[in-house]
């Protein structure tokens, strides 16, 4: 660490620090189901008569003890959602915690093999149910949600084709992009390869998660086998200079996610994470927060962390948030908005 940023984090004082917490945010970065306040998933399973109190601690937080164990807490908890109508409850859920900690502009991965099997026709209620409360918030707390459609990699490339359909049969200003998730050590990328070639044909943005648990190659991969434009974390790119300049030349943008990496052991710790490192060397990074009460995080001590651990001040922060506008898969009309709440006087 140079001397100036060990001044900058010396001299941080708390109202700077409350300053920070308090920025406008632009979160790319979500699983929706992920996204899930514990409260409103126990109020969900008690309506319902679902027992899934072994999910929970005794405070009401999510509770495990490793990865397998976080993975079967996430399927127990997301089990309650099952209706268009517990998906619209659970956007208005998700996007007041959001609008609580500044987020302005959001983009969340939505599976469609969740909401209706797969089948394109109920894709379309449980969307209609999900956007009308997104409009809804919108009016409320003035944040901004867009969709972005989520195979899951380890389903295979086959369901992937059929996420991949739901997504065509639904682009536009609302769902904006592909986006695979799940299981990354399980296959290849280029697997997906048609799943992400129909999407790009319909007019959709792509992303896919890579780099979290694999290394440089599954990044290099991501680029060169599905030409996409954002990767989801992509922090062990970090292993490979060559592969941090390819993405940093390429303009390609990372979806960082600090908290959910140590939270999950990629790194032992957030100033062992390489987020500044590759800033320093170019990369477009931007900050979100996966699944944040499973990880027991939240915007806010995204930034505050970010700030005490490696001196990002207000103007750094702004600049990552103008950087995720920038790749951000909305419409421009929707960008020149976000930007404009970006600026400081406003
Ligand atoms: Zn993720």
């Amino acid at each position: 660490m140079d001397e100036e940023t060990r001044q900058r984090i010396a001299d941080m004082d708390e109202e700077q620090l409350h300053r920070i917490a308090n920025l406008p945010k632009v979160e790319l970065h979500t699983h929706f189901e992920g996204c899930a306040p514990p409260v409103f998933i126990r109020g969900l399973a008690a309506e319902k008569k679902i027992d899934i109190s072994k999910a929970f601690k005794a405070d009401g937080s999510y509770a495990y003890r490793d990865f397998v164990h976080f993975l079967e807490v996430y399927e127990a908890a997301t089990s309650v959602l099952k209706t268009p109508e517990d998906f619209a409850r659970l956007c208005t859920a998700v996007l007041e915690q959001s609008a609580e900690n500044g987020v302005i502009y959001q983009e969340t991965f939505l599976s469609p093999d969740f909401c209706g099997g797969g089948d394109v026709a109920a894709w379309r209620e449980y969307l209609h149910a999900i956007q009308e409360a997104a409009s809804v918030a919108e009016r409320a707390h003035g944040i901004v949600l867009r969709g972005i459609v989520t195979p899951i990699r380890h389903f295979g490339p086959d369901k992937a084709k059929r996420t991949a359909l739901c997504a065509a049969e639904t682009a536009g200003d609302w769902i904006v992009g592909l986006g695979m998730g799940g299981d990354e050590n399980k296959g290849k990328q280029r697997d997906f390869a048609y799943a992400f070639d129909m999407a790009r044909e319909a007019g959709l943005r792509l992303t896919t998660h890579a780099g979290e648990w694999r290394g440089p190659e599954e990044v290099r991969d991501a680029v060169n086998d599905l030409r996409v434009e954002r990767i989801g974390h992509g922090v062990r790119a970090i292993y490979d200079l060559a592969t941090v300049d390819m993405l940093a030349e390429r303009e390609i943008t990372l979806e960082v996610c600090p908290g959910s990496n140590v939270f999950l052991g990629v790194f032992p710790s957030l100033d062992q994470h390489p987020i500044d490192q590759l800033r320093r060397r170019g990369v477009k990074v931007t900050v979100s927060t996966d699944d944040p009460p499973f990880f027991h995080t939240t915007m806010r001590d995204e930034y505050v962390n970010l700030a005490k651990t490696f001196g990002w001040d207000e103007a750094i922060l702004t600049d990552i948030n103008k950087t995720a506008a920038g790749a951000a898969f909305c419409d421009q009309t929707t960008r020149d908005a976000i930007l404009k709440k970006l600026e400081p006087s406003s």
